[in-house]
């Protein structure tokens, strides 16, 4: 498909491989799918060429009927992440799967939930699936731009704590960073009719997420961060669980609801409200753990362009890494967790009692 750009420059771009596997999608439905899932491909690939100076990115997209099965599949053969995939998340359940290019033909792979395409009237389901493409779409985009380079991840001489934040860090910006730029492909192939006066704007985010980020990040926070989070050290200090145990879970926790707060925030700044945490600065969750390190996440993904060159994706990567990782650190010290390298490259864990609210101020 050879596509002609505002310069005038030919470029090349990639088709869009689509395979349906699910009976729960009418015909119609399935095509739907597939013009979305082409129109979105296609519109990512020009701005990658337009803006960013990269070229077209082959993509498979799948619509299955059982996400975590295909997920788990395609895990199985790359054998790349021993952990079992699990669609549940503090956030709700995921709808749509990013899964690295293979090493043998290169291709990106997007597994979606056919949820969102077994209606074949609803207009709200159809915008809900589109923006679910478009925020896949988006992490193929920064993918490209990361140009296969990993995210600083596993390096030795690095604490277990270390690695987690780093963990936590990259994909709450990735997250955000990924959500900003869905809201601005939605913006530019969506309109929303305002009910009552019949005023016209571009679509965004807000009109399709609304507020229910935020209204489960308020419930999480009460569930699951204070005092859950110190709770999980305390059970540990109290001799009723192992040390792998307790921080896998509490870093899976931490993880899950800084990507959550990633989400609640990208979907208020579509609709130009402020940050969700600001709200919640009383609550001791927000104080003692997340407030800090998401600040500064936030703060460098809105310095930056939504999409902008290779060279300054890299930058803000590492940038967020270097402030971000001495920030979750500190909420790990609040957790009464500090670490230490020892010169055998293992890491020393001392395990103090947690802070209490009262302690905090
Ligand atoms: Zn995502």
């Amino acid at each position: 498909m050879v596509d002609e750009i505002p310069n005038g420059a030919h470029h090349r771009l990639e088709v869009t491989q689509v395979e349906i596997k699910t009976s729960l999608v009418s015909d119609a439905g399935a095509s739907r799918f597939r013009n979305a899932c082409a129109a979105l491909h296609q519109a990512m690939q020009l701005v990658l060429i337009d803006q960013c100076g990269l070229s077209a990115f082959p993509l498979r997209v799948i619509l299955a009927d059982d996400l975590t099965a295909e997920v788990q599949r395609d895990r199985d053969a790359a054998a790349e992440d021993p952990r079992p995939f699990c669609a549940d998340r503090l956030g709700g359940t995921v709808m749509a799967k990013c899964l690295p290019p293979r090493p043998d033909d290169g291709l990106a792979v997007v597994v979606f939930d056919d949820t969102l395409w077994r209606d074949d009237t609803n207009e709200f389901a159809l915008a809900s699936g589109c923006a679910r493409i478009a925020h896949e779409m988006a992490h193929c985009a920064l993918s490209e731009l990361r140009g296969g380079a990993d995210r600083g991840g596993l390096s030795c001489g690095q604490t277990v704590g270390e690695l987690a934040a780093r963990e936590i860090v990259s994909e709450a910006l990735e997250e955000y960073r990924a959500d900003g730029i869905a809201n601005a492909l939605m913006a530019a192939i969506g309109e929303h009719v305002e009910e009552g006066d019949g005023e016209r704007r571009r679509l965004r985010l807000h009109d399709i997420d609304g507020d229910e980020y935020s209204g489960r990040l308020l419930e999480v926070l009460n569930s699951e961060v204070y005092p859950g989070w110190r709770d999980r050290v305390q059970r540990y200090r109290d001799y009723a669980t192992t040390f792998e145990e307790m921080f896998d879970g509490l870093s899976r926790s931490v993880w899950e609801v800084f990507v959550l707060v990633a989400h609640a925030s990208a979907v208020a700044r579509s609709a130009e409200q402020p940050d969700p945490l600001d709200a919640l600065q009383d609550h001791p969750g927000v104080r003692l753990y997340l407030d800090d390190p998401w600040r500064g996440i936030r703060e460098l993904g809105d310095e930056y362009p939504l999409l902008g060159t290779s060279a300054e994706s890299v930058e803000l990567e590492a940038r967020a890494l270097d402030s971000g990782v001495p920030a979750v650190m500190r909420t790990w010290e609040r957790l009464g967790l500090t670490f230490r390298l020892q010169s055998s490259g293992n890491t020393h864990i001392h395990v103090a009692e947690p802070l209490f609210d009262a302690d905090a101020s």
